[in-house]
Parts: structure tokens; sequence; C-alpha cells
């Protein structure tokens, strides 16, 4: 998958493959069938993971980073690795990765990559050998042809060492704010390019296959973290960002939390007026719930909901109605194949592109160009298949920032605007997982991704609490995420549950905040912790309340999260488990925590020093620059945040149209 290009020593080489097959190890079993006995034998090398994890550091790291990496492979090395027997393999990796943070979060990284690829890496036939004897079936359907499904947004072809394109906006970032403000300025006669990091993929491209969807569709290949590991990042990076891979949980932005934003600076979002923008996109995005049908795993959310009393709710979704297709629905975290999900490629950009917007992809936004403090133009590197790149230069008087939350300050940073609040303030609604193992299987990558929530925690810390919603299983996440206390039980846990498991996942609304900053290569980096009193309370009561649910289903085993494996089985003290996971570390790598929903860190407000654009979009600090994302919220919403960006960035565009249209300058 990745390409094969040597960056690392032999004796490196040696202590990769050998820490790759301590993960994923050859163990010989007597018995039990043939497929499990050909699982349990096979190891990470006998797929090539080693190799790929050097073809991904290859493509993916600095040459600094990668002598990092081989520093911490010489520390194994010291010890002879490669020549020990797995057990002291086993027994040196837990010691290294208890020796400190770094050497955790190294492990852990690590581990991660080796089941990335152990468990996703598809065959020439697309088929991963591991998949048989965890009983997971991979793809159920092929993608259509190019011709069957053609790519209907015309791109630009930018050519050469360098390029100029002009027109009257920029808009950065093609996905659920970015595409919403092109449309509709393209379509009030603005002359609007769209520069896009990730490439045009659409449903001719849906493989259904995890690994290649994560690499080619995901911000960082799906590899994303904070500095410390303390929290994995999920974001789209394709045009139509986010709205590709998401799972279509329609939520209108709650009444409570228009008053907050009014109160902080937004004018007239608490107002019945902004029911329009909302409505606007409802309306465009195709938004019912017709078509939506609980899956196992949502049946036993709903199971588990009206046993314990608690009110649930079955989910408004942006899907086709006419092409709804549950038994491939599982599957569109990397894309939907059928075309049915009513993402911004389909809707808003198809919109700007049938009104004349011009697209460019591959595109990096490197900086805001400004000249007399107002935006003149964007700086960015389109990066072309062969690898080589073109710097291109977009003359426009009007810039819109919309990258999503980790990129647009990173963006604003390196442009030098914005003023003291970029990259504050950053909300990430942190999810927690506890899986039910249940008797019958529950197929989890079967049906719809999301169907249904319950709302009974959402206030349980004031105003803030969490949603608890559900999330489809895939083989190489529910690898990577599940605790490793050595090779054996791993493959042990994985061929006996994967089929049964239903996750349940919370998505609290933060009520601290971590932050966006450059590294030393002007790219951005993510600080976060649950080092909130009031957060860390919401997860682990997230966690208990998840557990109970989960046994008020009729789950056989209950798993969290926990690195250390925590797990229940019937028969055990239920109490003493809620209890073991109320003392649970939550320190970065201890436990997974995800975050899909990344917003507030170009906040909008009323007080420059404490937010980057004012309650229209603009930045305080520079003209004819806007915020168009989910940077832009306030505070977290509490709920799926999708809705909120477009309307938001709905109004914003309301907003730009109605500022005087300046004309396009050179630039300097
Ligand atoms: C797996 C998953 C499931 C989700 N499920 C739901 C759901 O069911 N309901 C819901 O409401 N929300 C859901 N979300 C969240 C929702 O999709 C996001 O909050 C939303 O897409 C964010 O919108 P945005 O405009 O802020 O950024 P994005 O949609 O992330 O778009 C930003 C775009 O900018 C591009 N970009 C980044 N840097 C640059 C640069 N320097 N130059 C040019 N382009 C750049 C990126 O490639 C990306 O395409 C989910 C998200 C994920 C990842």
């Amino acid at each position: 998958m990745a390409v094969a290009v040597g960056v690392l020593s032999d004796t490196r080489r040696q202590t990769l493959g050998a820490i790759c097959d301590t993960f994923a190890p050859s163990i010989e079993v007597d018995d039990g069938e043939r497929v499990l006995r050909d699982f349990y034998a096979r190891s990470a090398s006998d797929l090539g993971v080693p190799a790929q994890i050097e073809g991904l550091l290859a493509q993916s790291m600095m040459p600094e980073e990668i002598e990092a990496f081989g520093q911490l492979l010489d520390a194994f090395a010291e010890h002879d690795f490669a020549g020990m027997e797995l057990p002291a393999r086993t027994e040196l990796l837990a010691q290294v990765a208890a020796s400190g943070p770094e050497a955790k979060l190294g492990v852990r990284r690590l581990r991660g990559l080796t089941f990335l690829f152990f468990y996703g890496l598809p065959d020439e036939s697309g088929h991963n050998p591991n998949w048989d004897a965890i009983g997971y079936p991979g793809p159920v359907s092929a993608p259509p042809s190019p011709q069957q499904a053609p790519k209907t947004i015309p791109l630009e072809q930018v050519s050469g060492e360098s390029a100029t394109l002009t027109g009257d906006v920029c808009v950065v970032g093609s996905g659920a704010g970015g595409s919403v403000i092109a449309a509709e300025l393209q379509r009030a006669g603005r002359s609007v390019v769209v520069l896009e990091l990730g490439q045009y993929r659409n449903e001719s491209d849906f493989k259904q296959l995890e690994l290649p969807g994560m690499l080619e569709l995901y911000l960082g290949g799906g590899l994303l973290g904070s500095e410390d590991g303390s929290i994995s990042i999920l974001a789209g990076s394709t045009l139509g960002g986010g709205t590709v891979v998401n799972y279509m949980n329609c939520i209108r932005t709650p009444e409570h939390i228009r008053r907050e934003w009014a109160a902080m600076g937004i004018e007239g979002i608490d107002e019945p007026d902004y029911e329009a923008h909302i409505d606007a996109i409802w309306e465009r995005l195709s938004v019912n719930d017709t078509a939506t049908s609980h899956n196992r795993t949502h049946k036993k959310l709903i199971a588990g909901c009206e046993k314990l009393g608690y009110p649930h709710r079955t989910l408004t979704r942006n899907t086709n109605v006419l092409c709804e297709d549950p038994s491939v629905c599982g599957y569109c975290f990397t894309g939907c194949q059928k075309g049915c999900k009513q993402s911004t490629m389909k809707t808003f950009l198809q919109d700007a592109a049938d009104a004349g917007a011009r697209f460019v992809v591959g595109a990096r936004a490197e900086r805001i160009l400004i000249q007399d403090g107002r935006a003149v133009g964007v700086q960015a590197t389109v990066t072309h298949e062969d690898g080589f790149t073109s710097a291109l230069t977009v003359n426009a008087p009007t810039v819109v920032v919309a990258c999503g939350s980790i990129e647009s300050p990173a963006l604003l940073l390196r442009s030098g605007i914005g003023g003291p609040a970029v990259g504050k303030h950053l909300r990430l609604h942190p999810a927690s997982i506890v899986a039910g193992v249940y008797e019958q299987p529950i197929e989890g990558w079967i049906g719809q991704l999301q169907s249904a929530l319950s709302d009974q925690f959402a206030e349980c810390e004031g105003e803030h609490g969490f949603l608890i919603e559900a999330v489809g299983a895939s083989p190489a996440i529910q690898a990577m995420s599940m605790p490793w206390e050595d090779g054996h039980k791993h493959k042990q846990l994985l061929a006996r549950t994967f089929k049964h498991l239903a996750p349940f996942v919370s998505v609290a609304r933060d009520h601290g905040e971590g932050e966006v900053v450059l590294d030393g290569h002007g790219r951005a980096l993510t600080r976060w912790s649950l080092a909130d009193a009031v957060d860390a309370r919401m997860f682990t009561r997230a966690m208990v309340e998840l557990a109970r649910l989960q046994r008020a289903a009729g789950a056989k085993e209950i798993h969290t999260f926990y690195q250390q494996p925590l797990i229940w089985r019937e028969g055990d003290d239920f109490d003493a488990f809620l209890a073991a996971i109320e003392q649970g570390s939550l320190r970065a790598n201890d436990v997974s925590v995800f975050t899909a929903h990344q917003m507030g860190s170009c906040r909008m407000g009323s007080d420059p020093a404490d937010s980057v654009a004012d309650g229209r979009g603009e930045l305080h600090d520079t003209k004819g620059v806007w915020i168009g994302d989910g940077s832009a919220f306030p505070t977290a919403p509490g709920v799926n945040p999708m809705i909120s960006i477009m309307s938001l960035a709905h109004r914003t565009a309301a907003n730009m149209i109605a500022t005087p249209k300046e004309a396009s300058n050179g630039v300097g």
C-alpha cells in the first residue's frame, strides 16, 4: 500500500521487524480450525508489515523525525531485541513503554501502525487473510466504474514551477463550512477559487477498504493525534472534507447554545431569523429520518436505554432516501459507494461548480498574503500525483479560512494574523468507547453507522455532559484501540469477539480546552489533555454509564479501552468493575480517547483579545479574511457539529455578500 522506500539501516529494519512480530507474532496452535491455525501462525512480517511502515515513514516524516524513530529502534537493538525469544521481547516492550511518557507514546504508535497494516492491508484481490479468522467479510460490493459514477466537478489544472489564478474570493478548505460559502458566494456573482489539500475522490474510488480509505480520505492518513498521544484525531481531508467520511448524524444547533454564542458576540444567532440558515442547510442536504434504520448495535443501544428508562431518539440523516442501502452503509466512513450520502461533494460543492467556481485539489495553502492590513490572496503548494510540486498564487481580496479546526489556526499562525486567540479554545468533544460482546453475532460493519442516540446525560455537569451514541466495527481500528498484553492474547481476543462486538460511544461537551500551535516546520501541533476536572469526571462517568447500558442490553462481556485490560465477564462483580473504571488512569496513552469533532480554535466573538473573528465572521485584525469552518464556534455545541458548522457558514456567507465587493488586486 505504502511505497516501499528504504530509510532505515539494516539493523534498524531488523529491529522494526522484530517489534512488529512481537505485536503480531507467529504462534503455533495445535487445535482449532485451519483458518484459525493459519491466523495464529501468521506474523506481521509474513504480511510485509515492517516494509509498509518503513514506506509510510518515508512518505510522511521529516528526516529528523525518521532519525528520532531510528533512535527508539536503537534503544531496543542495544538489548539485541531481534535475537530474543518472543516472551522476552514482549516483556521488554512492556518495560520500555513503562519507562516514560515518550517511550510509551513511541511503543503505542508502533503498535498502532503494526495493527493498521496487519488487519487493514488488502492483498491483490482486495482481501486481508486475517479477516477470515475474525469473521469479517471485507468489502461487500465493488465501486462503480468511472463511467457509471463520473466526476462532475471540473478541476483547474495547475502545472509548471509556479502558477497564478485570480478571483474575488479564495476559499481554503472544501469541507462542511468552506463548501457552503463557496456555493453561496459564487451564486451571488463573486468569482470563487477553492483550494483543497485532499484529492477529488468519488463513488468510483470508494472501495470499502479501511486502510486505503483512511490513508486517502483522512487528515494525516487517519493517524493524527495530539502531541503526547492523549487523543486520536479523526478529520476528513478530501474534496468535501469531513462530510465525505462522516456518519451523517444531523442535529440542529441547540437553543441554549445559540443563546450562549449570542452573548459572546454572534448577534442574532439566538433569534428566530437564524432558523432560515439552518433550514437552508437541512433542505439542501435532504435531511430526513424516513431512511433511518437500526442495525444490531443500535438495537442493543435502544434496548439498554429502554431497560434503564433513558430517553432515546432516532436520528435524522443527510441521505438520499431513494438510494439508501443499509447493507453497504457500514463501510461509508471510507466514502459512500452508492452516492446516498449527501456530502458537500454532492451538494454545495457541486452547486458552486455549476455556478462557475474553480477548484484546485492537492493544494496546501501555506499562508495568506496581506498588504496594508488586508488580504490580497493566498500562497499555496500544489502536489501532483508524481510528487512534483507547483507554487500557486491566488490573487483575491477576500480569503475564507475553512481548513478545519486543526489546520485553520495553523494557516493563520503561519500568516502572522488573527491576534492572540489564534489556536486557543480548541474544543474536541472527547469520545470514549465501551464495547459489549453479545452471545449472538452483531456484525458491526453491517447497517448505518449511526441511527440513534440518548441525551440522558447531556447535562450531567450543569451545562455540560455527554451524548450516548454508537459506532461501527472495523478490524484495524478495533485492533489498534484495544488493549495489548501480548501477541497471543490480542489475537485470541480479536478472533473470539470481533464479530460479536457492539461499541457504544460517548460524545462530551468540553468544559476545558486545548490549543493548536506550530511545530518547527510550520505544521499544526495539537495540545490537549483531560486535566480539566469536569472533563475528567465526565469522561469517567461516560464509561461507567456506557458499561451500565451494555449490561442492561444483555452483554456477556464488557470491554473498556484502558490500555491495561479492564474487562467484565458475566458472573464477575459488576460493581467492582464500575469501581475499577472510576479508578482508571486518564493519563495520555493509558486510555483510548477519540475526537471526530474539532472546533473553536479561531473563534468568533466580540473581544479581540479572546476571539479571532468578529460576530460577522471577519478577522478582528485583518480585513478581507473570514473564518468559515467549525473553528469559528465560540464554544462546543455538545451535539454532532456538521449542521451547526454549515448553518453558521451560511450566515457568514450572507454577511460577506452584504459587504461591498473589493477589486481583485495583483499581489506585489
Ligand atoms: C469519522 C467522522 C464521523 C463524523 N460524524 C459526524 C456526524 O455524524 N455528524 C456530524 O454532525 N458531524 C460528524 N463529524 C464531524 C464533521 O464531519 C466535521 O465537524 C466537519 O466536517 C468539520 O467541518 P469543517 O468545515 O470545520 O472542516 P472539514 O470538513 O474537516 O474540512 C476542512 C478541509 O480543509 C482541508 N485543508 C486542511 N488544511 C488545508 C490547507 N492548508 N489548504 C487547503 N485545504 C486544507 C482539509 O483537507 C479538509 O478537506 C464526523 C467527523 C468524522 C471524521
